[in-house]
């Protein structure tokens, strides 16, 4: 049966493939009562599934993907070998089935939910974390006993595999950049949280907040998934997919045409130079933003460089991935953020349960928090400024106070590089993310004390609109054109313009071609967003008339209506 879901469109394009359900989560498991005199036959089935996972696991070590470390492949096959081959996993679900008289599946499960909840309450969160994995093993074994071996929730992930998920983290995705693999899709998160964010820097076609994808789609199902539409079409029929095979080379076609502005310099028709810079995770992005004509970085997530890891990155792992992305960038600027640690993105030894993760010790405040890995990452990009033109950009500043510290972070890290004569740039620009209302209302005081402002509107939004970007149930209150957050936009980009202060976005809205224009009616020069999305932007800017666009952005900010607002900015995109 064919149908249709609906979510929010993460990134452009279409993809075509075969649903690969990762996390399984057992759902699909039912519970039968097995006779007495066949608990004997059932154990033995449950043990040939368990024989037919060590096989899986004996081939996949022998078929180690090129593009995976290899190390890191053989670490994550002996761990899964030592869940399967504990006896928690390999004999309780036995016992489960001779004193419950039930189904192997169903013992499995039962055993599966105990362990989980066993390893949710460990405090050590590289341990906690580890739930994974024994979720992974276990659903190989269930698939085994199903009679669908195989299918490993990572290392077998193909070309026209389209990942369908109830969740994933952003740790999850950023593993994805290892593996080529047609789309993704989740029931749960937003357009702007950092998953959807990661899944963009893939360039891949993905719909996030889908509620039910998860339990309506069933594995191996032909999907066509329109990430610029946010749809899912579930089993489409040929008349459907020949015209989906149309759309997706008509966008491909388009894509090959952009390229072609790629080295046009960016300014508007009435000569506004406007500067497009790219956002990078992780410092092999840099490939990204080069091939689609990026001039600089305008937003380095450092805290990528701590994720998926068992350890942190020493000083100087993080000096060398600086001093990559300044020398491959050759000469261009760097603007590296310090780590916007903590809410989704948690590390080992610095993760806690927070009652509201997006509003506890998160970016600024884990970094004043915790100073002595602040300092090694303040030196490592002070170490790497000699390299090329770096700037510091300092996340989620809400107060004075904070900017003060982190001011006097970066005065000590000088001083003790000064010590040991180690040379750095004496003059390196420290910056701010506007990204709390609080800052964004106290913008002169931020513009004194700083060298340039950079605007986060993913977070912008969500502290202004008070939603969670990371909660699929209030994903379609985001909303950049809201009255308030129109107004906001347009105060702090006047302030830095009056005081002659650089000021960016680097939210995901700088990268929607819808909302290039009326960025451009507010005063805004310099845009920094994902590769993906330069060459869209470019070309919007190229057929833009910034005077003709000042006089329709200041009627937009005296309108109130939302409806109204709309289309007037439709209008200025004709
Ligand atoms: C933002 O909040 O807009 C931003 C660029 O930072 P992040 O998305 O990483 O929170
Ligand atoms: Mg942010």
């Amino acid at each position: 049966m064919s149908f249709t879901i609906h979510g929010a469109g993460v990134s452009g394009g279409i993809a075509i493939g075969h649903a690969q359900l990762a996390s399984h989560a057992l759902l699909e498991v039912t519970h039968y009562t097995v006779a007495k005199n066949k608990i004997r036959s059932e154990k033995a089935r449950f043990d040939r599934a368990i024989k037919t996972v060590q096989k899986e696991l004996k081939n996949l070590e022998k078929h180690i993907p090129t593009d995976v470390p290899e190390a890191e492949f053989e670490a994550f096959i002996n761990l899964h070998r030592m869940i399967l081959e504990d006896s928690t996993l390999s004999e309780t679900p036995k016992d489960l089935i001779e004193s419950m008289s039930c189904n192997a599946e169903w013992a499995l499960k039962l055993q599966l939910d105990h362990l989980v909840e066993q390893f949710s309450k460990i405090e050590d969160s590289y341990l906690r974390e580890r739930k994974a994995d024994i979720r992974q093993v276990a659903e190989r074994v269930l698939k085994a006993l199903l009679g669908r071996p195989g299918q490993a929730p990572v290392a077998s992930i193909e070309e026209n595999t389209i990942i369908v998920a109830h969740d994933l983290s952003p740790a999850d995705v950023v593993v994805f950049k290892h593996h080529k693999f047609a789309s993704f899709i989740t029931d749960l998160g937003g357009a702007t949280s950092h998953t959807a964010i990661v899944a963009r820097s893939l360039n891949i076609p993905s719909v996030v907040a889908l509620h039910q994808a998860r339990t309506l789609i069933q594995e191996n199902e032909m999907l066509i998934v329109d990430g610029t539409a946010g749809v899912v079409i579930v089993n489409p029929d040929e008349t459907v997919l020949s015209e989906y095979r149309l759309r997706q080379e008509q966008w491909y076609l388009e894509q090959q045409k952009l390229k072609r502005i790629r080295r046009t310099k960016t300014a508007t028709i009435d000569a506004v130079e406007v500067e497009l810079q790219a956002n990078i995770e992780l410092p092999e992005d840099v490939k990204a933003a080069k091939e689609n004509g990026a001039t600089g970085v305008g937003l380095f997530r450092t805290e990528f460089l701590f994720l998926n890891r068992g350890d942190l990155p020493s000083e100087d792992e993080q000096y060398e991935a600086y001093r990559k992305v300044v020398n491959d960038m050759k000469g261009c600027p760097i603007t590296i953020r310090t780590f916007d640690l903590g809410a989704d993105k948690q590390v080992e030894g610095f993760s806690r349960v927070a009652p509201n993760p997006a509003l506890g010790q998160r970016a600024i405040r884990l970094c004043l928090a915790e100073p002595k890995l602040f300092h090694h990452q303040l030196r490592a990009i002070l170490r790497a400024s000699a390299h090329g033109k770096i700037r510091i950009l300092i996340p989620m500043l809400s107060n004075v106070h904070e900017i003060d510290q982190a001011l006097h972070l970066i005065a000590e890290a000088k001083k003790s590089l000064d010590a040991e004569k180690i040379k750095y740039d004496k003059n390196v620009e420290i910056g701010g993310m506007i990204e709390v209302p609080a800052a964004a209302l106290s913008i002169q005081t931020f513009l004194q004390k700083l060298d340039f402002i950079s605007i986060g509107t993913n977070d912008l939004i969500q502290y202004t609109l008070a939603i969670d970007r990371a909660d699929d149930a209030v994903a379609h209150l985001y909303d950049p054109m809201h009255p308030a957050i129109l107004g906001l936009l347009s105060t702090i980009i006047k302030a830095a313009n009056r005081v002659g202060k650089s000021v960016a976005v680097c939210g995901e809205i700088a990268g929607d071609p819808n909302l290039t224009r009326i960025l451009l009616g507010m005063g805004l020069k310099s845009f920094s967003m994902h590769p993906a999305h330069l060459l869209t932007v470019k070309q919007k800017v190229l057929t833009s008339n910034v005077d003709e666009l000042r006089i329709a952005t200041q009627k937009i900010l005296r309108t109130q209506n939302p409806d109204r607002i709309d289309q007037l900015v439709d209008a200025m995109n004709v």
